[in-house]
């Protein structure tokens, strides 16, 4: 049986020790389920998160459903207002949101503040939804006709998001359906759903009625629900690829829009050419921030020619001497713990099986000692070198801060290499050459490039996505693909005939002679 707990009048979301559903404008505890979330910086729990069953779930869809018609017929300068409120909450509210992530994934504050502000700066363009719902118009297409295509709601839409960007990743969704005209139920991921739930209250406080955006807590009872309920219209999915892969053949099979994004591994190449110090720096912000659980981390450095190799992994040697591995409650430390025990000793048996393989671990962030921290999820910058193609460490994606090393002949040899890889999110090359870097990003079979720069995630405008088996689907996430993706496009064709052209009967496809 299902208890409300609050109402957005009393006590917040960081006062909570049960994280529940929001539903309806309400905190529901289900009651049924419940599991803990970890604070990974101490290895302790604090918190359970209740685990929605089936008929929460349903009140939920029934919830976003009751509200999608008067919702749909709400202008959309009104909708948009409501995210420009909204976007002012979440500036006001930034220590508490990056305290929340802090608390239950691990990340540093100067990171949180970062996964923040792309997560705001996806509001910001869901606010000019006006001009993006605008629509095509062309007159007189025809005798008096006139045509045009419009961007209609959906109805009732889901998103599924993991844990790395509790946040970020939510607002890549549900802000651009919402301004699109249709409601919207959340499914964060159940090891940090705090900072989630809270921004989901901050928006209601923002002005959103009652039951536009609904947030169900909950592991495969809740998605499994919402990908085979009928009225769900679509659904946007984020996390790892097996995952992803049967979100998207479910919700296809059920007969829902779908877009699932997977896991990756993220390849760097270092051309002989390349400023090496400048490539080190950001390799070493891209393999380690954020503990490697980004999408977009390098995981894979892809060193051509005879000298780029030794001289790499010299210098990286060098700089990560001073990386620093803690809780996220010191914003000295760079970055800080892996999300779970389960995974911190995932990364740990990669780092083993590299080992096995033949790789020559240069540097060994297994078990680090992170002083009052025992019980962490703590795994150090590890910097693997010698690694080949067949090595399980090379073929998986780690999600860890672990960086390996290839060495090849040529840049072709480079790009063969990872156009192999199952994976095709983001990669990079480092170079002096815009005629190689010109070719790579050309031709390279991968969804997002960067030249020089080491994490190319697109800004809000843009659209994110990779390409093979890190995305199923076709319409990438957020930005213009965004707006395609929670609307359908109807197109009008009206004439209004004046009495004196009455026309014949006419059995011929109609043309314009
Ligand atoms: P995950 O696949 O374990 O979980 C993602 C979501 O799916 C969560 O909400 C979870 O509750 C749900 N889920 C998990 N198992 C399920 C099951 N059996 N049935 C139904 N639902 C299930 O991913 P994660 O560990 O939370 O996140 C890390 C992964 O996400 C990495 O692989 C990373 O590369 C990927 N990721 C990809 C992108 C991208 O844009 N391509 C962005 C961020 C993270």
């Amino acid at each position: 049986m299902s208890e409300v707990v609050m109402d957005k009048s009393q006590a917040t979301i960081t006062e909570l020790t049960t994280i529940g559903q929001l539903i309806d404008g309400e905190m529901i505890i289900d009651g049924e389920r419940s599991q803990p979330i970890f604070n990974p910086s101490t290895g302790k729990s604090e918190k359970n998160i209740d685990l929605a069953s089936v008929a929460t779930v349903e009140a939920a869809i029934t919830s976003a459903q009751a509200a999608f018609p008067a919702w749909r017929n709400t202008a959309p300068i009104k909708r948009a207002r409501v995210m420009f409120k909204f976007k002012e909450l979440l500036e006001q509210n930034a220590e508490k949101i990056c305290e929340l992530i802090g608390q239950e994934h691990g990340k540093i504050s100067h990171d949180a503040m970062g996964e923040l502000q792309r997560g705001i700066e996806n509001v910001e363009y869901a606010c000019g939804a006006p001009e993006l719902l605008k629509g095509e118009f062309s007159k007189n297409v025809g005798p008096s006709i006139d045509s045009w295509s419009e961007f209609q709601p959906l109805g009732v839409v889901t998103g599924i998001t993991p844990f790395n960007f509790p946040v970020m990743v939510p607002c890549w969704m549900f802000p651009m359906a919402i301004v699109c005209g249709n409601t919207f139920i959340l499914k964060p991921s159940e090891r940090d759903p705090s900072a989630t739930l809270f921004i989901a209250q901050l928006l209601q406080d923002a002005g959103l009625p009652k039951g536009v955006l609904n947030v169900i807590n909950g592991d495969k009872t809740a998605v499994n629900t919402l990908l085979t309920d009928k009225r769900v219209q679509a659904v946007s999915f984020v996390g790892s690829t097996p995952i992803a892969e049967y979100i998207y053949s479910t919700a296809a099979a059920n007969g829902k829009r779908c877009q699932a994004l997977g896991g990756a591994k993220n390849h760097a190449i270092i051309m002989p050419d390349a400023d090496m110090d400048n490539a080190v720096n950001q390799l070493v912000g891209a393999a380690f921030g954020s503990s490697g659980e980004r999408c977009m981390a390098l995981s894979v450095a892809v060193a051509v020619g005879d000298t780029a190799g030794d001289l790499l992994v010299e210098k990286m040697t060098i700089a990560m001497q001073d990386l620093k591995v803690g809780p996220y409650s010191n914003p000295k430390n760079d970055f800080g713990p892996v999300i779970t025990k389960a995974h911190q000793e995932k990364v740990n048996a990669y780092i083993d099986s590299a080992e096995k393989d033949g790789a020559t671990i240069v540097v060994d962030g297994r078990n680090p000692e992170v002083v009052g921290y025992e019980d962490g999820f703590y795994v150090g910058g590890t910097l693997i070198d010698n690694v080949t193609t067949d090595m399980l460490s090379y073929r998986d994606e780690i999600f860890g801060p672990v960086l390996q090393v290839i060495r090849v002949n040529t840049m072709q040899e480079a790009m063969a290499l990872i156009d192999a890889h199952e994976y095709g999110n983001g990669t990079c090359i480092f170079t002096r050459d815009g005629e190689a870097a010109r070719y790579f990003s050309d031709h390279i079979q991968v969804g997002m490039v960067g030249i020089n720069v080491p994490l190319p995630v697109p800004v809000a405008y843009h659209s994110f996505g990779g390409w093979k088996r890190s995305l199923f689907g076709d319409l990438h996430a957020y930005g213009p693909d965004g707006v395609r993706f929670y609307t359908k496009r109807k197109t009008i064709t009206q004439r209004w005939p004046s009495t004196s052209l009455r026309e014949n009967v006419e059995f011929a496809m109609p043309t314009l002679k």
